[in-house]
């Protein structure tokens, strides 16, 4: 299995070697859980499906509750898998990124070698896209700031994306957003082949509880379709908000379910990593369908 992702866009190929991506993060308990059979993981079937043939899957579909999706006598709910998909996604011996992706490495710092992570998930990234990153200026240059800007602010050392304010002009989370703007400056160009799917695939082994990873699936889940190939900046945005709400919601269960679970690095998994993983697997592992 492999996990496709917004940057790869004609994916089958891909696939077959890619789709290890599991890792949960470990998110607080601030919020009361409400225990609803009918919202909790529930499965999109049907008329979800596209080219990559697979359905959302994961927690909440926000497009099925805002009536652009499926009723809901026609979901089933995953929250009966998540634990399988945690489990396989995290054997020592399964074929996902776990042992190698989730090392979180200098927390304070980007490495050259680090900036490469994303390939452990999936995305097509190489020297082509690394390279830029460190030149003395440049699109490359201003990416690579505006990631090392979040690492160097003292809130978003602590902040947590279920509490953030997502606003992008102020706050932690404003860095972050920076960070996506400015793969795609330069009149939208930017950097080329690198933007919001990178972005938050390096960014997140270095800050787990506050950037989440922001994929094709995890996006198609939410939102009912494919993003737009080379996402940055608009796109992201309107995932964020469905996350952060369904997140809040499941946060209890999903948390009950990864407390076992350490990384390769023995931190806590955290509660973003964890929803990650259990969605992608949901829709790679076909057991939606
Ligand atoms: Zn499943």
């Amino acid at each position: 299995m492999s996990r496709p992702t917004c940057g790869d866009a004609p994916i089958f190929r891909l696939r077959l070697f890619r789709g290890r991506r599991h890792t949960p993060a470990s998110g607080g308990t601030r919020l009361h859980i409400r225990e609803d059979p009918f919202s909790a993981f529930p499965l999109v079937t049907g008329p979800w499906t596209h080219f990559h043939s697979v359905p959302p899957a994961g927690f909440e579909p926000a497009h099925t509750a805002s009536g652009g999706g499926l009723p809901s006598r026609h979901r089933r709910r995953p929250r009966g898998c998540a634990e399988k998909h945690l489990q396989t996604y995290t054997d020592p011996r399964g074929p996902g990124a776990f042992r190698t992706y989730d090392w979180q490495g200098d927390p304070e710092r980007l490495s050259q070698l680090g900036c490469l992570a994303p390939a452990l998930l999936s995305v097509r990234i190489g020297y082509k896209q690394v390279v830029p990153l460190f030149h003395p200026d440049g699109p490359g240059a201003e990416v690579l700031h505006s990631m090392e800007a979040v690492l160097a602010n003292e809130a978003c050392a602590t902040a947590d994306f279920l509490d953030v304010t997502l606003d992008p002009l102020m706050g932690p989370w404003s860095l972050v957003d920076r960070a996506l703007v400015a793969t795609g400056e330069a009149g939208g160009t930017g950097l080329p082949d690198f933007k919001a799917v990178a972005v938050t695939k390096i960014l997140h082994r270095k800050r787990p509880n506050l950037v989440p990873i922001f994929d094709s699936s995890i996006y198609q889940f939410y939102l009912g379709q494919k993003p737009v190939p080379g996402a940055y900046k608009d796109t992201p945005r309107r995932l964020w908000p469905l996350l952060q709400a369904d997140l809040r919601r499941h946060q209890g269960w999903i948390q009950n379910l990864i407390v076992p679970i350490r990384t390769p690095d023995e931190r806590p998994l955290s509660l973003l990593r964890a929803a990650d993983i259990i969605i992608w697997g949901h829709t790679a592992s076909g057991c939606a369908a």
